[in-house]
């Protein structure tokens, strides 16, 4: 059948955090005011000194192809700011640049996963890495639980490996539920993955973003002897609010970053180049401005999970890091607005967005049915506004 669309469409479902958002969005452009705690996007500005390099680079003649996987001084900066931030120094040629960390891990998929393969994945998980479906390989999902810290322990992992287990993909802090991994917790986990062999990738594209002196562990600077089996992806959408640049990457051994390097040169050809210039801006430049907009955020997460907490039926952790408030929501399960009944996250979800507008993204694509995602990435007066409409709400329905 010439005009169906491929099968391995029927693997994926569209993004959830995309789709929330675009719900949101239509209901502004009715003219509503939608509290939009969906997509998980800094809502500052790119700071104006890297605006101001990508300008100046532009005309400078930043404005043709560029290496496949990134510039010499793109690559270059990524090794300085790892060496500085995460505390190991990798080397350019294990640097690819892609569009976009979710475009590094795509190409990670495509570079590694047969049909068949398995991928270990933690939930509650970020929706999108489902899309190694979409290379015919299978994610193996491990619950954790709200009570450990939403960390999956060694005897999880230990049980979800198999022959077949290609990578184990670890977000830290992660999305949705802003959990940490310190040393402590990821060290287990490095004394199971040495009896065994596969790969770890690690997103780290939320380390910048942590709170109440929570230190980062970033996996080779604990773990330097598994480093030939160790992937980082990370970007700068979220630490220098660069979500539409489209610039992240992965850092990974020299013959899988030349594979990587392949996967580009027949797909995407290269990352545009005035946003790796911007990239470069960002990296060597100073980090007042992120230091400033860490600590916005770290105000915004008090807020926004002191209010979920006033909400009679919500509960929620403090996470340690991210932009995410993931509340437990089944207490309001049982409640019949107009005639229906709460019975799932999905369900509070839509209640939420119609009721209160306020706009989250169920659990349930996350793999955390009975939670919702809040994302605190907004401005302080709106988590207030927020949380009050959804407390009268809430009220109202008792
Ligand atoms: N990983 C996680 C856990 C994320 O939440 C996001 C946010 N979109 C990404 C990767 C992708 O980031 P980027 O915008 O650089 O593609
Ligand atoms: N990572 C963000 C989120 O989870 C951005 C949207 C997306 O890329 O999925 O909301």
């Amino acid at each position: 059948m010439p005009r169906q669309l491929a099968e391995r469409l029927a693997s994926v479902a569209p993004s959830a955090t995309l789709a929330m958002a675009a719900k949101a969005a239509k209901l502004r452009a009715a003219g509503h005011k939608v509290y939009g705690f969906s997509v998980g996007e800094p809502d500052f500005l790119t700071p104006s000194f890297v605006r101001e390099a990508a300008k100046a680079a532009l005309d400078a003649g930043a404005t043709h192809y560029t290496a496949v996987t990134g510039t010499a001084e793109l690559k270059s900066a990524i090794c300085s700011a790892t060496e500085r931030e995460r505390g190991w120094r990798p080397v350019p040629n294990e640097v690819a640049v892609s569009c976009g960390a979710k475009h590094a891990l795509f190409d990670i998929a495509l570079a590694l996963l047969s049909p068949g393969d398995e991928v270990v994945i933690p939930a509650p998980y970020w929706v999108s890495y489902l899309q190694v479906r979409l290379v015919g390989a299978t994610p193996v999902i491990v619950p954790t639980t709200e009570a450990d810290g939403f960390r999956m322990g060694a005897d999880a992992l230990e049980a979800a490996l198999s022959p077949r287990t290609k990578y184990v993909l670890l977000c830290t802090p992660s999305n949705p539920p802003g959990a940490a991994y310190s040393a402590e917790h990821l060290l287990p986990l490095v004394e199971v993955r040495r009896r065994h062999d596969c790969w770890i990738v690690v997103d780290e594209i939320y380390a910048d973003l942590v709170y109440d002196g929570f230190r980062h562990a970033s996996l080779p600077a604990i773990a330097p002897d598994l480093r030939g089996r160790t992937i980082v992806v990370d970007g700068v959408s979220k630490t220098f609010a660069m979500t539409g640049w489209r610039i992240g990457w992965s850092i990974a051994p020299v013959e899988l970053t030349r594979a990587l390097d392949m996967v580009q040169s027949q797909s995407n050809t290269n990352p545009a180049a005035v946003s790796q210039a911007a990239a470069v801006a960002a990296l060597n430049g100073p980090r007042d401005e992120v230091h400033a907009m860490r600590a916005a955020f770290a105000r915004r997460r008090a807020r926004m999970v002191e209010g979920l907490r006033s909400v009679p039926g919500i509960s929620c952790r403090m996470p340690e890091g991210a932009f995410y408030a993931f509340a437990d929501v089944r207490g309001l399960y049982g409640k019949k607005p107009s005639g229906l009944e709460l019975t799932n996250d999905e369900a509070v979800a839509a209640w939420l967005l119609e009721g209160a507008h306020v706009a989250t993204v169920a659990g349930t694509p996350f793999g955390a049915p009975g939670y919702l995602r809040f994302s605190y990435a907004t401005s302080e007066e709106d988590i207030e506004a927020g949380i009050t409409a959804i407390r009268t709400l809430v009220a109202h329905h008792t």
